[in-house]
């Protein structure tokens, strides 16, 4: 079984619109990939139909994760599976604390693997939930907090980066484009997948935001233009788009076609 996410010439529609035009992407675990390209390219729509989400229509590709055909899953199995994705705007759940949260999560995923797992016991739970907090330099008492209830723009970012530690994915892909994101919540995301991402962890960080590879260095770059990846690159590839933005990879793209 090889622990990589696997994207092979992915077509989607949102409705009767072609939006992913053929996406070929290979994460495995323990690489960083940085997904990038201009706004309404399909970045979003990439994420969205790696959820499961029903409004995206896979019209032609196959992803595979860890040698399982992901599309045949509900977005809960493929989170159990240890596929994560955090979005931009993650929803208030009041009466629900962080802490009661995450362990619910870690059950499930414990099930998944073992369906008679009792459950991670309260003192374990406790210490690992501490050390990931602490992996984090996030103060104990946030465990106690309703989940993104009341929280600010960065405090989200926190408890999705939280979640992320304590559910120990395989593969996480956070996306976080858009506006919105100001520069701490991005420096929260950035050093959250800094310490995170590892020899047992691969990531996709989609972002429009050239800014953010100032805090993640990541091993290979991609740019998404009009739904396809057209460009794919090292860490040199951020730092040249950083200085020259994406308008000379539109200019080569048209020129290929
Ligand atoms: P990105 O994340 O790269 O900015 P998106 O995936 O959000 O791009 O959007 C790509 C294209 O798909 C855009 O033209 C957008 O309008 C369209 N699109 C995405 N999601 C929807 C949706 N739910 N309904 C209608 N159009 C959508
Ligand atoms: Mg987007």
């Amino acid at each position: 079984m090889t622990t990589a996410l696997e994207i092979r010439n992915l077509h989607v529609n949102v409705g009767d619109k072609p939006i992913l035009k053929g996406v070929n992407l290979l994460v495995k675990q323990g690489e960083t990939h940085a997904l990038m390209g201009p706004n309404g390219t399909g970045k979003s729509t990439l994420a969205y139909t790696l959820m499961g989400h029903p409004g995206y229509t896979v019209t032609a590709g196959q992803i595979i994760f860890k040698g399982v055909d992901l599309l045949e899953l509900e977005p809960d199995e493929r989170s159990r599976l240890g596929l994560f994705l955090a979005f931009q705007y993650p929803v208030a759940i009041p009466g629900v604390s962080v802490a009661n949260f995450l362990r619910t999560a870690i059950n499930a995923r414990r099930r998944a693997a073992k369906p008679d797992d009792k459950g991670i016991p309260i003192p374990e739970f406790r210490k690992a939930l501490k050390s990931k907090m602490d992996l984090l330099s996030m103060p104990h008492d946030f465990a106690g907090r309703y989940l993104n209830d009341g929280f600010s723009g960065g405090e989200k970012k926190r408890a999705e980066i939280l979640q992320m530690a304590a559910l120990d994915p395989e593969i996480a892909v956070l996306d976080e484009t858009d506006s919105g994101l100001d520069i701490d919540a991005l420096r929260i995301v950035a050093e959250g997948v800094n310490r995170l991402a590892g020899p047992t962890m691969g990531v996709l960080v989609i972002t429009h935001y050239q800014r953010i590879l100032n805090y993640i260095k990541p091993q290979f770059v991609h740019v998404m233009l009009d739904g396809r990846i057209v460009e794919s690159g090292g860490a040199e590839l951020a730092l040249h788009l950083e200085e020259k933005g994406y308008d000379w990879v539109r200019e080569k793209y048209v020129e290929k076609t």
